[in-house]
């Protein structure tokens, strides 16, 4: 059988990105990830699937794929099929965002993981606090520039630009011919170049195969295209205006985001205060040296939750919280503090205004994308009621990880493959605009639709 490649997520929909690649009887899954809008018409905050039935309840809404020899036993030992032994020879992730790591939890951890070294201290660090999809699963680091093989394939991860640090594109040579898959990517970031070097490795290797991400492919043109360094110079502005208190939520392991507030706040005299959990992870990033993320410590401040008791006793905390103990900041420390703090707060986290009680006039800033469906639309008009209950103003601010439609339209010309397989887009339709001399041929992807990669 010629090498192929088949697609059981990321098919009309943002992420979930989940692909299985086969040469000569060796199978890799690249990116195993949970759909934002996965069973949302079966599921939600108050009906889950059952832990018991492992991945069976998922099966049942086509959210899984059933393949055999790919699940772990404890997945599968209360549903009606049966384990079997790997029929899978690797895991290759893309990067740590839910929607391509989720579903990994599924997956028998005699299937190794192979993600990029920063990727693996992300694990590590929630491996420890909130818990890992990756848990169990022997991890095998790559970088930018190596290159691995399983099987016949020969993989070659090189970085990319995106909302979380250590993202990867790949380019894999296989019998049949050579296939790159971008992952999640964007130019506009503050490491841009990465993507770039993507797209001049992948020409080079002229693959006859493209998988791109075309989050931002759509009917609507997307113009509005913040950068980070953007978003850094308008925070500023915001902190400097103000002497009282400025929260946000913005996602904690976007180490950009992060490093864009630090800046702001060390400019205008502020302390960025976190949460232990972000805490944790940027104390684990500090290993790598390129993201110079700030220290727990000497550069942010760490907030101090009340749990159990109430009384901050030792005896409340995970062993992983409890080394921010001592120097944590509490809601009252907060409002003592609270024109020299921005805090770092997500919605679930709200309650804890209840104890900071700040004065009325401070600053929300949403820094996260806007929503895009019903279940963000009705988080947003929580975060509005909060935030129009403590008498705060609301502000909006944020540079996406993926690129606008453009810069997708730029990265298929670049890469000049043979066909496009449009992914992690509700649009693959779409891509036709970037085909205007017609030199590629356009193949939208159909779940569980093998696509060969030879001629
Ligand atoms: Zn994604
Ligand atoms: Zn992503």
């Amino acid at each position: 059988m010629p090498p192929r490649i088949t697609a059981y997520g990321g098919v009309g929909e943002i992420g979930g990105n989940k692909f299985i690649l086969e040469d000569g009887g060796v199978k890799v899954v690249l990116d195993f990830g949970t759909g934002f809008s996965d069973g949302s018409d079966y599921f939600d905050s108050s009906v889950s699937p059952r832990w018991v039935n492992g991945a069976g309840d998922l099966f049942e809404f086509d959210l899984l794929p059933q393949i055999p020899g790919l699940y772990s036993e404890e997945a599968l030992q209360n549903t009606n099929v049966g384990y079997v032994e790997p029929e899978f020879d690797a895991v290759v992730l893309s990067h740590y965002h839910s929607d391509h790591t989720g579903r990994i939890e599924y997956v028998d951890p005699k299937i190794p993981v192979y993600c990029g070294e920063t990727t693996s201290l992300i694990h590590e660090a929630y491996n420890a606090s909130s818990g890992s999809p990756l848990h169990g699963h022997p991890i095998r680091k790559f970088r930018t520039g190596d290159r691995f093989s399983i099987g016949p394939m020969e993989f070659h991860p090189i970085h990319v630009d995106h909302s979380i640090p250590g993202a990867y594109g790949f380019v894999v040579h296989t019998s049949g011919g050579t296939v790159a898959y971008t992952g999640d990517f964007r130019f506009h970031g503050p490491a841009g170049h990465m993507t770039r070097d993507f797209v001049d490795f992948a020409r080079r290797e002229k693959p006859r195969l493209l998988l791109t991400e075309g989050t931002r492919v759509g009917p609507e043109d997307d113009k509005a295209n913040m950068s980070e360094t953007a978003v850094k110079k308008e925070a500023l502005r915001i902190v400097r205006g103000t002497g009282s208190l400025v929260f946000s939520t913005f996602r904690g392991n976007d180490v950009d985001r992060v490093n864009t507030f630090f800046d702001a706040c060390r400019e205008a005299g502020r302390r960025l205060v976190v949460s232990m959990k972000v805490a944790a992870l940027l104390e684990k990033l500090t290993a790598d040296e390129g993201l110079r993320v700030p220290r727990v410590g000497r550069d942010v401040d760490v907030y101090l939750r009340r749990k159990k008791t109430g009384k901050f006793d030792d005896s409340d905390y995970y062993a992983w919280e409890r080394p921010f103990i001592a120097k944590g900041l509490t809601a009252e420390d907060v409002r003592k503090r609270q024109g020299e703090v921005f805090l770092h707060l997500e919605a679930w986290n709200f309650p804890e205004l209840i104890d900071i009680k700040p004065d009325r006039g401070g600053i929300y800033i949403h820094a996260a994308t806007e929503a895009f469906n019903e279940e963000g639309e009705k988080e947003e008009t929580l975060i509005r009621n909060w935030v129009e209950h403590v008498g705060f103003r609301y502000a909006q601010l944020h540079a996406s990880g993926h690129a606008p439609a453009s810069d997708v339209g730029e990265l298929v010309q670049g890469i000049a493959a043979k066909k496009v397989v449009p992914i992690h887009t509700e649009h693959p339709e779409l891509f036709v605009q970037f085909n205007r001399k017609g030199s590629w041929v356009l193949e939208p992807p159909v779940r569980g639709k093998a696509v060969s990669i030879g001629p």
